[in-house]
């Protein structure tokens, strides 16, 4: 997240969260909104209209700014949609790259995402607290004094998993398509406008009306603005019928198991580089084959 100069606007990407795009959206785009608004007055151009566009625009709309989303797609059909919706930053960074001014920004990003996500638990935006089993005996990194507040050991008595150590840690998931549907019409109710547009280049943003604009469009910045170090990851996910009575969440060589109101999702696929977004049936298949084999060995008690 950076900002430049666009001719005579100001231009603030936000964009580039890896797999943890939901977790990051409110944190990321608060920090960015910070950067952009200062001493700004007038109309907001924010493009893109995934988790970060509309949590852009939301902050911009609660700073008392008018605001038009530009987006060549509104929900469902963004990469945000299909994402597992677990708050926990995954694969944000590599570690041995990582600046002590970066690390402060993502605590940050981090700490604001976390609280806000808080004030937001319910049907209404379709997030809820799970506990989470892990397989393993590596404790969730403790990246806030807060988060994540349940984090330990678990001992054989205590869990009916297949494995020999299991962690246990609390957080929030996110059912995507409620919340973005939920968040897009957030921001239609606050009196902002939503053009459907595809940009091609830098110059076609250089002549919106609006001073200030924001650039949420994720993997679309490669090629609207040159950015060649941004590389996509593909991720399979396999979705099974609802099942209300599934209140855990649980992760593994196995992949991993979500359960919301809209479906289980089985996922845990990653391919870097791979720009092709058609769902594989054979990795699909392998996901569900994996899960059945995990799930197949519980213990049972009487
Ligand atoms: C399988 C999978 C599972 C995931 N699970 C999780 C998870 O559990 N937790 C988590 O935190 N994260 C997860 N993620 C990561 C998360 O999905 C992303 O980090 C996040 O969705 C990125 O959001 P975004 O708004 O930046 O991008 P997007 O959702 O891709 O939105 C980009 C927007 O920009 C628009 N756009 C693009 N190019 C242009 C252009 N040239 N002109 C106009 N508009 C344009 C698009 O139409 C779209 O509206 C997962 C990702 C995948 C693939």
């Amino acid at each position: 997240m950076r900002a430049e100069a666009l001719g005579e606007k100001r231009l603030v990407h936000n964009y580039g969260h890896g797999g943890g795009g939901i977790t990051l959206s409110w944190g990321s785009s608060k920090l960015a909104t910070e950067l952009g608004l200062q001493g700004h007055s007038g109309p907001v151009a924010v493009i893109g209209a995934g988790v970060m566009g509309l949590s852009t625009a939301r902050l911009a709309q609660e700073a008392g700014f008018p605001v038009t989303i530009y987006t060549a797609a509104l929900p469902p059909d963004t990469t945000s949609n299909i994402a597992g919706g677990q708050f926990h930053p995954f694969a944000v960074f590599h570690p041995g790259d990582a600046t002590p001014e970066f690390m402060a920004q993502y605590a940050r990003a981090t700490d604001y995402s976390w609280r806000r996500f808080q004030i937001m638990v319910g049907d209404d935006y379709g997030i809820r607290w799970l506990p989470t089993y892990v397989a393993g005996d590596q404790l969730q990194e403790q990246l806030l004094p807060t988060f994540p507040p349940v984090n330990r050991h678990l001992s054989s008595r205590e869990h009916p998993f297949p494995l020999d150590a299991v962690v246990q840690y609390d957080t929030m998931y996110v059912e995507t398509g409620r919340y973005l549907r939920q968040m897009e019409r957030d921001v239609r109710l606050a009196g902002g406008k939503i053009e459907i547009r595809r940009f091609a280049a830098p110059a076609d943003v250089a002549a919106l009306p609006e001073g200030l604009v924001f650039n949420c469009t994720g993997l679309g910045s490669r090629d609207l603005f040159g950015d060649t170090e941004l590389r996509p990851a593909r991720g399979q996910l396999a979705i099974l019928e609802p099942q209300p009575e599934v209140r855990y969440a649980a992760l593994g060589d196995f992949g991993y198991m979500f359960p919301r109101a809209d479906g289980i999702l089985l996922g845990g696929t990653f391919e870097l580089d791979e720009f092709d977004p058609t769902p594989q049936p054979t990795d699909i298949a392998r996901i569900i084959e994996l899960q059945k084999r995990f799930f197949d060995g519980f213990r049972c008690t009487a």
